[in-house]
């Protein structure tokens, strides 16, 4: 069936007029999107018939035209300017929050959270402290993904199914630590889209960026021309694990003329 492929997006804060972003470094904002461009996005999705499905409704890939819409850092502008957007529209969306920061400035309060967590909405896990989680020990992998999860599900008193990892970074122990607390899926941000073949435990997603035009969301929503951007993503994926997590990501601050 066509339409058995979902391709998932991913998004993180929103720009609001006058609203301080929680960071500011070029690497962060470039996967900013202002709520304008957002709402134009979603616009688009609807005036071309696609749905937006949470993580829960995509892996049962429905075979109709569907986006699966994930959040991720838990920010304040997740309640405050992307659910009521996505509500108009009629969309659902999967938040995966970063449980260490709830509660602190710019991201969503405990309260904030049990307000997403409504009809529509799934809250998922993004670890307790954002690390990128190939480079820890196993000590450190639980607290930051059973520990997270138990944080979340203390704070919602129900079960949380899906976890996204920071940075897009995984490997093999992340993902049996992963399945062994309990999570059904794991999404990272490899360049593809998902079929009832692919693993809920390595789930493609594609990252929405700032300077993204309409023709460009549109493609990758019907699926067009993935693979080219993937051999590029895959490309820096290997630099990145000959490099190292530190080297690479000083070397492209610098290429991004990030000051440090
Ligand atoms: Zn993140």
């Amino acid at each position: 069936m066509a339409h058995s492929r979902i391709v998932f997006l991913m998004y993180h804060e929103l720009e609001l007029p006058g609203r301080k972003l929680c960071q500011s470094d070029p690497g962060y904002v470039r996967y900013i999107l202002p709520l304008d461009a957002f709402r134009k996005q979603m616009q688009w999705l609807r005036d071309s018939g696609f749905r937006g499905l949470h993580v829960s409704e995509a892996l049962a890939y429905p075979g109709v035209p569907s986006v699966c819409i994930t959040f991720d850092d838990g920010c304040e502008t997740d309640l405050i300017a992307a659910a009521p957007l996505l509500r108009e529209f009629g969309f659902h969306a999967t938040f995966y929050v970063t449980a260490g920061f709830l509660d602190t400035s710019g991201y969503l309060s405990t309260q904030q959270l049990r307000e997403l967590d409504s009809p529509g909405f799934e809250i998922g896990c993004h670890s307790m402290t954002h690390p990128y989680l190939s480079d820890l020990s196993d000590s450190e992998l639980k607290r930051e993904i059973a520990d997270a999860k138990l944080k979340i599900e203390q704070a919602l008193s129900h079960p949380i199914d899906h976890f996204s990892c920071p940075g897009g970074r995984y490997n093999q122990r992340v993902l049996a630590q992963a399945k062994q607390a309990g999570f059904k899926s794991v999404a990272n941000s490899e360049f593809h889209a998902n079929t009832a073949r692919s693993s809920a435990y390595e789930l493609g997603r594609i990252a929405m960026l700032r300077d993204m035009t309409i023709a460009q969301f549109a493609a990758i929503c019907q699926g067009r021309g993935l693979w080219k951007k993937r051999l590029r993503h895959t490309t820096s994926r290997v630099i990145q694990r000959t490099l190292g997590n530190r080297t690479y990501d000083h070397l492209r601050a610098t290429i991004l003329g990030e000051s440090h």
